[in-house]
C-alpha cells in the first residue's frame, strides 16, 4: 500500500509498505477522508522529528471504514464507517486510569501515530484498542466536520475547557487559525461574554466573528497587550488561549491574564526555553496558572464533540477551505499547510 512519509527533515515523500494487520483489539482502516495538521508541518520539517525513522508514515486526522477487526473487538465490523481520534490511547495504563491518556506510557504517547507507528496517511492505517478509540461515524454528520472533529475541535474545545471559561468571562484566544478558531467557538459555547481573537488573515477573522469573536485584534498592527489592555480598560481577561505565535505569546498572555485566572497553551513550541515576565505574574505570587496539553482523544471525548456537531451546535467543517479529491492530493495537500497562503484556513482530502 501507499503511504506519505517523512523521509528526512523537510522532506515528505511517497512510500510503499506491507498493509498493516489487526491485532486481537485492533481495528486496520481505510481511509476515506485524511486532513494534514500544523503539527505534521511542525514533526516533518522540524528538528523536532529527526528521532523518527525515515520511513514513518505521517497523518493523525481521519474518517475510514473498517476494513478488518481483531477477534476480540466487540463494537466495530468491516465496513463500518468510524471516526478515528487523532489521540488513540493506551486505555489499560496506569497513567491512563489517573487521567492522563495523552501521556498513557510517556510523554505524548497518547499519539501513537506520527510518534510511535505509522499515522493515517495512507490507503490503510492500523488503530489500537479498537473498541476504546473508534466510533461510529453519525448519520447527518459529514466527512468534512468529522475530520475537523479529530484533532481540530478537540483540541480548540479543550483549550477553552483548561482555560477555565464560564458564563459571563471575557477570553482572549491568541491565533486563529483551525485550533484557535474551535478554541473561539468553544468560549462561545461554554458561555463567554466577550471573546478577543488575535490574528489577521482574512478568512479566519470572517470564520472567528462566526464562531462567536467579539473583538479581533491584529498582531500586525500595535503591541498585541496594549490592544487587549485597551479593548477591555485595563482590565485584563478571565481566561486566555494560546493557539499561535510563539513561546514569547505564554508572556504577552500572562500579560494580559488577570490575578488568578488560567492560561491554556495548545500551541506546540520549538524554543528551548519559556520566557516568562515576572512583573505580569505580581514575581511569582499572583495566582496564574499555566496549562498546556495534548488535547483529549478517545472514543467517549468523540462521542462528546459528535454531539455537539450533530445538535447543530457548532460546524466545524467550516475549516476546510483547501479541499482535494485524490489520495495521491495528499501531498498537495500537506504542503499547502506548510506554505501557508494567505487564504489558508485548513487543507484536506475527501475521498
Ligand atoms: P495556524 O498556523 O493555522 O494558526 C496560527 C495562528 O496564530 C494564526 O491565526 C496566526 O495569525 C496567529 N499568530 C501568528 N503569530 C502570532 C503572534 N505573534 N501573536 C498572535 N498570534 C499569532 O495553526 P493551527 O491553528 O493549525 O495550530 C496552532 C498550534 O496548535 C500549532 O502549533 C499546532 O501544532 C498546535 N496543535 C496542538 C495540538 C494539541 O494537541 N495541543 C493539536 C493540533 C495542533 P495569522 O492570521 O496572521 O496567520
Ligand atoms: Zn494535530
Amino acid at each position: 500500500m501507499k503511504g506519505l512519509a517523512r523521509t528526512g527533515r523537510g522532506a515528505p515523500g511517497w512510500v510503499e509498505k506491507v498493509k498493516p494487520v489487526a491485532g486481537p483489539r485492533d481495528a486496520i482502516i481505510r481511509a476515506i477522508a485524511i486532513a494534514p495538521c500544523n503539527s505534521d508541518v511542525h514533526l516533518i520539517w522540524g528538528e523536532m522529528g529527526d528521532f523518527l525513522p525515515s520511513d514513518r508514515i505521517f497523518g493523525h486526522e481521519a474518517v475510514g471504514v473498517v476494513d478488518s477487526v481483531g477477534n476480540d473487538v466487540k463494537d466495530f465490523k468491516v465496513g463500518d464507517r468510524v471516526v478515528v481520534p487523532a489521540i488513540t490511547p493506551d486505555w489499560g495504563t496506569v497513567a491512563s486510569q489517573q487521567g492522563n491518556h495523552q501521556h498513557c506510557s510517556g510523554p505524548l504517547t497518547g499519539m501513537p501515530f506520527d510518534m510511535l507507528k505509522d499515522g493515517t496517511f495512507a490507503e490503510y492505517f492500523h488503530v489500537n484498542d479498537a473498541d476504546a478509540n473508534l466510533t461510529l461515524l453519525p448519520d447527518g454528520v459529514t466527512l468534512e466536520q468529522a475530520v475537523m472533529v479529530v484533532d481540530m475541535m478537540t483540541t480548540g474545545f479543550y483549550g477553552a475547557e483548561m482555560a477555565d471559561v464560564k458564563l459571563g468571562s471575557t477570553v482572549a484566544v491568541f491565533g486563529i487559525g483551525p485550533v484557535g478558531l474551535m478554541a473561539v467557538a468553544g468560549a462561545h459555547l461554554m458561555g463567554a461574554a466577550r471573546i478577543l481573537a488575535v490574528g489577521s488573515r482574512s478568512n479566519c477573522v470572517d470564520l472567528a466573528k462566526e464562531y462567536g469573536a467579539t473583538d479581533i485584534v491584529d498582531y500586525h498592527k500595535g503591541d498585541t497587550v496594549k490592544q487587549i489592555m485597551d479593548l477591555t480598560d485595563g482590565k485584563g481577561v478571565d481566561a486566555v488561549v494560546v493557539a499561535g505565535g510563539n513561546a514569547s505569546t505564554i508572556g504577552e498572555g500572562l500579560e494580559v491574564l488577570k490575578f488568578g485566572h488560567t492560561l491554556a497553551n495548545l500551541n506546540v513550541m520549538e524554543e528551548a526555553m519559556l520566557p516568562i515576565p515576572l512583573a505580569p505574574m505580581a514575581f511569582g505570587l499572583g495566582g496564574k496558572t499555566i496549562k498546556g496539553n495534548l488535547c483529549p482523544g478517545g472514543r467517549a471525548r468523540m462521542e462528546q464533540m459528535l454531539a455537539l456537531v450533530k445538535a447543530g451546535r457548532v460546524d466545524p467543517g467550516k475549516l476546510i477551505n483547501y479541499r482535494y479529491t485524490k489520495f495521491e492530493d495528499l501531498l498537495p495537500a500537506l504542503m499547502v499547510m506548510h506554505d501557508k497562503p494567505k487564504d489558508l484556513i485548513k487543507s484536506a482530502v475527501i475521498l
